[in-house]
This record gives structure tokens, C-alpha cells and sequence, in this order.
């Protein structure tokens, strides 16, 4: 049991089961969301429900923040007045996805104002955020990783320090350009496959002992079947929305930029992603991209056979 107060801001889908998982744990959680269905289901959770953002960090040791995107929580950090209305040295986890470089344009807000902060990006869904199971990378330096880290293990299950500011972000964005890419090369293989006369188990059960294997391909695999529990057997209700590859994957776009880093695959997945989730896509999982390279496909080739 814990007698620290936590200020939770920002209790949607992942929001919402992490603060009630803090509760659950003994802390004193206040907190704050604009959307009225948020605060009537974190109530209900047993959190306390206050009247703005500031109000909540007034009283509280830790700030935790798990908004939509970068805009979202400069605006919370300044304009809705976290950063002034905290108690000087407050702990600040910032766990909503942004770019490195926002991230680390945080992390200079909350020291120039005498806080303490971490990147602590999450990921595992909300599967992983209602079990407490979530997997948490974690920028910052190590006496405010250390002092984060009882919060951060009652929600995950596995805590990795990546190093310094923008640290977790940086981890965040290159581990989902790979998952980007490597569903779409699964995807793209299957297509193949399919047109070559392949069954997609009989490629499944190849690739998936091969060295072809990946989450992609054994977790979240895009065809129906192989895998009972994907996205795929359930006309691809997310699981990954393709909004939030898109979004990701806008990220790692942007960090190249700002690297100089040429990684033709990782651009080209940004905009594959962008359009599909510009599409319906965006409210599918992220599998169901395999149905866009199949309708794109050239019906009267993937018909022919050898001609030998
Ligand atoms: P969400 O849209 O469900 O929740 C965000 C909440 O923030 C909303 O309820 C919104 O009303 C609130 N909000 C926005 N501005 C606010 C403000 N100024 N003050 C108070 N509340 C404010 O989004 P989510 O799915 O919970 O995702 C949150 C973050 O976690 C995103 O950055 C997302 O990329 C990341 N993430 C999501 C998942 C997932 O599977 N959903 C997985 C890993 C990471």
C-alpha cells in the first residue's frame, strides 16, 4: 500500500484501465479527461473525478499524462496548467506516444519549471492496459526512472530503461517501424503465395519455422486460420487500429527526417499506412492491409500458370 497521490490526465482506452489499475493498487488517483464518458467510468473505477487538469496535479506527487498526440499534452503541460499548478520536484510520466523531439521538448518544459519528468510510452493495447501487463519503454535519467518505476510495474509487466530523455520514444518509434514493415512483407508474401497456387497454411506452416518468422506472421497473422486468436478471423476488428500505424509510423517518418536516416522501407510503410488509414482502414486492424495489396493486384496475372 502506497500513500503517494497520482494525477491521471487523460482517461480513454488506455487511460481509463491504467488509472483504475492504480487504484486497485492502493494509490490516491485524481483525475481529469474532457469527454464526460470518461469521467463517469473512472469514477465508477474509484477514481477521483476533479474539475480541470491543474486542479489534479495541485495536490498531487505524480503526474501522469496519456493523451492523443504531442499537441495534446504541450497543451496540457502549459495551457490547461499542469507544469505551474504541480508542487516544485513533481514527478511527471508522460506516457501517450509522441515524436522524440517532442518528447524531449517536455522533458526541458518540466526541468526549466523544477519538475522531474520520463518518457514512459506504452505497448501492449487494452488487453494489455485493463491486465496491468503492458509493456513500458522509459526515457529519463536513472534517479527519476528509479523513482518512477514502483508506478510503472503495477502497469506493465515488463520495464525497460532505454536511456535518457526521448530515450522510451525513440524505442517506441523504431520497434513499430519494424512491426510496420514486417506485416506488410508477411502481407505482400501471402498475396504471392496465393497467386502461386500456395495454401496460406502451407506458407504458415513453412515461414512460421523459417526464417520468415515473425509477431507479424505468428501473432497477428493476416490471413484467417492459421492463427485463431488474429484480427483476421474476426473480419479484422482491432486489435491495432490502422490509425494508430498510421500515426506511428508518422513518427518514425518524422525521425528520419530529422536524423537524415535513409530508410526506404520505413518511408514507404508511412505512406502506405497513411492512405489505408485514411480509408476505412483507419478503424481496422492494421492485418487487414493484405486485402488492399490483394485488390490491387493484377487479377488476369495471378491467374496464369507456367507456360512451360
Ligand atoms: P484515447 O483517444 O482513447 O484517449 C485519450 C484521452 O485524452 C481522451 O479521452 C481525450 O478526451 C483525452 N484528452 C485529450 N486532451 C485532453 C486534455 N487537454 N485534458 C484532459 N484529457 C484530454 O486514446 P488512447 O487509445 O487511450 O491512446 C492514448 C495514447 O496511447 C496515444 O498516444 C496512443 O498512440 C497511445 N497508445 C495507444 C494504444 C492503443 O491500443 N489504444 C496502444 C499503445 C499506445
Amino acid at each position: 500500500m502506497t500513500n503517494e497521490t497520482i494525477a491521471f490526465i487523460g482517461l480513454g482506452h488506455m487511460g481509463g484501465p491504467m488509472a483504475a489499475n492504480l487504484v486497485k493498487a492502493g494509490y490516491a488517483v485524481r483525475g481529469f479527461d474532457l469527454v464526460p464518458a470518461a469521467l463517469t467510468q473512472a469514477r465508477a473505477d474509484g477514481v477521483q473525478v476533479v474539475e480541470s487538469a491543474a486542479e489534479a496535479a495541485a495536490t498531487a506527487d505524480v503526474v501522469i499524462t496519456m493523451l492523443p498526440a504531442g499537441e495534446h499534452v504541450r497543451a496540457a503541460y502549459l495551457d490547461d496548467g499542469l507544469i505551474a499548478a504541480a508542487q516544485p520536484g513533481t514527478l511527471f510520466i508522460e506516457s501517450s506516444t509522441i515524436a522524440v523531439d517532442d518528447a524531449r521538448a517536455a522533458h526541458e518544459l518540466l526541468r526549466a519549471a523544477g519538475h522531474r519528468g520520463v518518457d514512459a510510452p506504452v505497448s501492449g493495447g487494452v488487453v494489455g492496459a485493463e491486465a496491468g501487463t503492458l509493456t513500458i519503454m522509459v526515457g529519463g535519467e536513472t534517479n527519476d526512472f528509479a523513482a518512477a518505476e514502483e508506478i510503472l510495474q503495477v502497469l506493465g509487466s515488463r520495464i525497460v530503461h532505454c536511456g535518457g530523455p526521448g530515450a522510451g520514444q525513440a524505442a517506441k518509434v523504431c520497434n513499430n517501424m519494424i512491426l510496420g514493415v514486417s506485416m506488410i512483407a508477411v502481407s505482400e508474401a501471402f498475396v504471392l503465395g496465393e497467386a502461386l497456387g500456395l495454401t496460406n497454411q502451407a506458407l504458415f506452416d513453412v515461414a512460421a519455422h523459417a526464417s520468415g518468422q515473425c509477431w507479424a506472421l505468428t501473432t497477428n497473422c493476416p490471413v484467417p486460420g492459421p492463427v485463431p486468436g488474429s484480427p483476421a478471423n474476426r473480419d479484422y476488428l482491432p486489435g491495432f487500429a490502422g490509425a494508430l500505424m498510421a500515426k506511428d509510423l508518422g513518427l518514425a517518418a518524422q525521425a528520419l527526417e530529422s536524423t537524415g536516416v535513409v530508410a526506404e522501407l520505413g518511408g514507404r510503410a508511412a505512406e502506405i499506412y497513411r492512405q489505408f488509414a485514411d480509408g476505412p482502414g483507419g478503424a481496422r486492424d492494421f492485418s487487414a492491409i493484405i486485402e488492399e495489396i490483394r485488390a490491387n493486384s493484377d487479377p488476369t496475372k495471378t491467374d496464369s500458370r507456367g507456360k512451360l
